[in-house]
């Protein structure tokens, strides 16, 4: 998941819609089911620290390409340009997060195989699997974490098992169907959606009717009340009944019209393909070290992969998916800040207050003395209650103003006075 400082997650939770228990699921004809020993094995591979958090350009990327290219080549798919299953792209990323003269040039590897099976149609289905490395390009969430193997077990080795799981899936399928279908395993989402905005420039050159693109980007970690979001519905008329279709029993589904969200389906959306994104929400181990193995829900990602497979199946059937642009109401728009705190908010849920899990050293929060750990209630006058009314009480302040922060530490409210 690649979220600007700007929070895109704003727009996306905000716009959710619940559908919960008015669908009753419906019967599948599915000849395959996913395993969920592989998608356990392919996630304790591509998250264990051998491969240092895949940071796109690093050697980790780079056992973890071939671990990828083999596992297609094992399923005897083919690749999705010359020999090779890699398609290498550039970009340049910063390294010091605050002077942007000194940049350096970053060499990724998407992983892209394609199951022809000689149709007119084609469907894309996508995950990154670059994570944060050792946070040399400062993405993560955590103060002071540079060094730290940021293992990206939900974020996202699972939302690659779940394509390498459907690439054997639909390569192993009896009933053989009329649509190509592209596994695509991108590189450099972290540092911006860079991969699969190299492979959204090229598909329609490859397979001009690509009709669909299907993403997964942390769908690991499925809570008890079975919460799963979805992006894109309103990319295409047909998607709402769709998704509630083939929902499986018990899940909850939110519902997103965006085409535009925090990965890699925007590149394809923005090329005119309607597309599905899917997610099972943020949680405390966002970009973080510890988002580790142990933590992931493997039944849960099991049903989603299932989830999937009907979907791509039934989409691979319909005889048109209209494509239609979505808006993001004005309403929407992420609040643009003249100043920072200098702080590493906590994104998970909460109504009294938003968690502190690092101070930036000489930024303003840690000038007036707040710590990591401490709960932020109000900026002035303005009352936080998690990240986002933090981002809104941020937006009205102008650079060079003092105003009295509060804070809880250990139960005790603390005022600060902050120099923006
Ligand atoms: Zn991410």
């Amino acid at each position: 998941m690649f979220l600007s400082k700007t929070d895109f997650k704003k727009i996306f939770t905000f716009s959710l819609v619940g559908v919960s228990a008015l669908y009753f699921s419906q019967k599948k004809i599915t000849s395959e089911q996913a395993n969920e020993d592989n998608l356990k094995k392919h996630i304790y591979y591509l998250a264990s620290d051998e491969l240092q958090g895949r940071l796109t350009g690093s050697e980790g990327e780079t056992k973890a390409a071939n671990y990828l290219s083999a596992e297609f080549k094992k399923l005897g798919l083919k690749p999705y340009e010359g020999k090779s299953f890699i398609q290498g792209f550039e970009y340049n990323v910063k390294l010091n997060p605050h002077d942007d003269k000194t940049s350096t040039t970053v060499k990724g590897k998407n992983v892209v195989a394609v199951l022809n099976n000689k149709a007119e149609k084609t469907i894309v289905i996508g995950a990154h699997y670059d994570h944060l490395g050792l946070n040399e390009h400062h993405n993560s969430t955590l103060a002071n974490s540079d060094g730290q193997i940021h293992n990206g077990a939900d974020d996202n080795a699972s939302g690659t098992a779940a394509v390498l799981e459907l690439a054997r899936m639909f390569s192993q399928n009896k009933t053989k169907e009329n649509v190509n279908y592209v596994f695509a395993l991108f590189s450099g989402e972290e540092d911006g959606l860079m991969g699969s905005k190299k492979l959204a420039e090229t598909i329609k050159t490859n397979y001009p009717n690509t009709i669909f693109m299907i993403n997964m980007d942390m769908v690991g970690r499925l809570n008890s009340n079975k919460d799963l979001t979805i992006g894109g519905v309103g990319t295409s008329p047909i998607l709402s009944d769709l998704v509630k279709k083939y929902k499986p029993e018990g899940i909850n589904l939110g519902l997103d019209e965006s085409g535009v969200g925090p990965s890699d389906h925007t590149s394809f959306y923005l090329k005119d393909i309607p597309v599905l994104f899917l997610f099972t929400g943020t949680h405390n181990d966002y970009h973080k070290p510890t988002d580790d193995s142990d933590k992931i829900n493997y039944p849960g990602q099991k049903i989603i992969t299932n989830y999937v497979f009907n979907l791509a199946n039934a989409l691979g059937h319909e005889k048109e998916i209209p494509f239609t642009k979505t808006k993001v109401a004005p309403t929407k728009a992420v609040p643009k800040y003249k100043v920072s705190l200098g702080i590493m908010p906590n994104y998970a849920d909460s109504k009294d207050g938003m968690g502190i899990d690092g101070v930036i050293d000489n930024r303003p929060a840690a000038n007036a003395g707040i710590l990591q750990g401490d709960t932020l209630t109000r900026i002035g006058k303005c009352e936080v209650k998690e990240v986002y009314s933090y981002m809104d009480c941020l937006a009205k302040i102008n650079a060079g103003e003092e105003h009295p922060v509060t804070v809880k530490r250990n139960g005790e409210e603390k005022v600060f006075n902050v120099k923006f």
